[in-house]
């Protein structure tokens, strides 16, 4: 069903058009208007987001999506194919990081107009600045969408991949301050913020601390001279779960850390605690996983279904109770040089995201 030639076309056309996090202007407006040609209204919402709807189907709304913004190097990308695998010219990444995701939502719409295919009534979201942190899916006002199931193309791997969950994350900007003083006249007159880090960091459950959390610290800096007390400290770390009560008490573990240490040693803490975003598991009944399961095996595709161990737009969209999985594009090698998209894959992805697609409607 799916046109490889056309999906391969539209991928090379999507990517040569700049638009790094924060610079998705020109992308969104060539978006708009591939989607109004397609029959979709759209709108802008005032962080960034394209949203973009084709009202006619039967069933409830279901959400696809991708995100607009490519990391760098990612100016000028010169798409090449070799062996049956889209690579860029090696001086950028390639853009399949998300554009293969948007290529596929953009075949899948085609294929309906032209064949009239049964189909939900569909509501697509194009996020900014995803990899700046999910800052689009972030600051997207949720009540303005009528999903009820989501499916997010934006993950590695050949057709089957499917992650169910995604953990639920903080961050800690720390500063511990202790007071500085010569190391070799007068260190009883400092109190080291070096120690007093040391001593929170050993008592951190760093690392994976059960099957579904992990912790780290992963940036310090601190101090300005060997003969100095070092006055302050700077640590920079994360702890995720995809249980948002272990979560809860893990942070409280290493706040309690900083807390009770920095206070023994007559230092001064502070602490910036972020909760990045929420966690969600969907069951096996999940409509939604339903359909992509039966999809898969529809079309000769083992399904795996996957534990999340980052962030995706998925954990907003979940977050805002619209059960939202997130599936393979065929990305490769993102974030890097490397990047490519092997052409098998990418279809494959389609295939099953068109299959997924018509399997919900009522
Ligand atoms: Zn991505």
């Amino acid at each position: 069903m799916i046109n490889r030639d056309r999906l391969v076309q539209t991928f090379l056309e999507l990517v040569q058009i700049d638009s790094p996090s924060g610079e998705e202007a020109e992308f969104r407006e060539e978006m708009i208007r591939r989607f109004q040609a397609l029959g979709l209204t759209t709108e802008v919402d005032d962080y960034g987001n394209l949203i973009a709807r084709l009202e006619d189907g039967s069933g409830e709304y279901l959400l696809l999506s991708g995100h607009m913004d490519t990391v760098e190097p990612g100016r000028g990308i010169k798409p090449v194919i070799r062996d049956g695998v889209i690579y860029s010219d090696g001086a950028t990444v390639l853009g399949g990081d998300d554009k293969s995701g948007v290529a596929i939502i953009l075949e899948i719409l085609q294929l309906i107009k032209d064949h009239n295919l049964p189909h939900p009534p569909i509501e697509v979201v194009l996020t900014v600045e995803e990899e700046l942190g999910l800052q689009g899916a972030r600051n997207l006002d949720m009540s303005r969408l009528k999903s009820r199931w989501g499916l997010v193309l934006d993950t590695g791997g050949g057709p089957g991949k499917i992650t169910r969950s995604g953990p639920s994350a903080d961050k800690f900007l720390v500063t511990i301050k202790g007071r500085g003083a010569h190391a070799g006249l007068r260190p009883e007159a400092g109190v080291n913020a070096l120690a007093i880090a040391a001593e929170a960091l050993v008592r951190m459950p760093l690392g994976r601390v059960d099957y579904e959390s992990t912790c780290n610290m992963g940036v310090i800096e601190g101090g300005t001279a060997r003969n100095a007390v070092p006055a302050e400290v700077h640590l920079f770390g994360e702890a995720r779960s995809r249980n948002n009560d272990k979560l809860a008490l893990l942070s409280q573990i290493i706040i309690n850390a900083l807390e009770q240490t920095t206070a023994r040693w007559g230092g001064e803490l502070e602490l910036e605690h972020v909760h990045n975003y929420k966690a969600y598991r969907l069951p096996d009944d999940a409509p939604i996983i339903q359909a992509v399961v039966k999809a898969n095996k529809e079309l000769g595709y083992e399904p795996v279904l996957r534990e999340g161990g980052g962030g995706t737009d998925g954990n907003h969209y979940n977050a805002a109770g619209i059960q939202t999985v997130t599936v393979s594009s065929g990305q490769a090698a993102v974030h890097t040089v490397d990047e490519h998209l092997p052409i098998d894959d990418f279809v494959g992805c389609a295939e099953v995201a068109l299959k997924t697609v018509m399997n919900m409607a009522a």
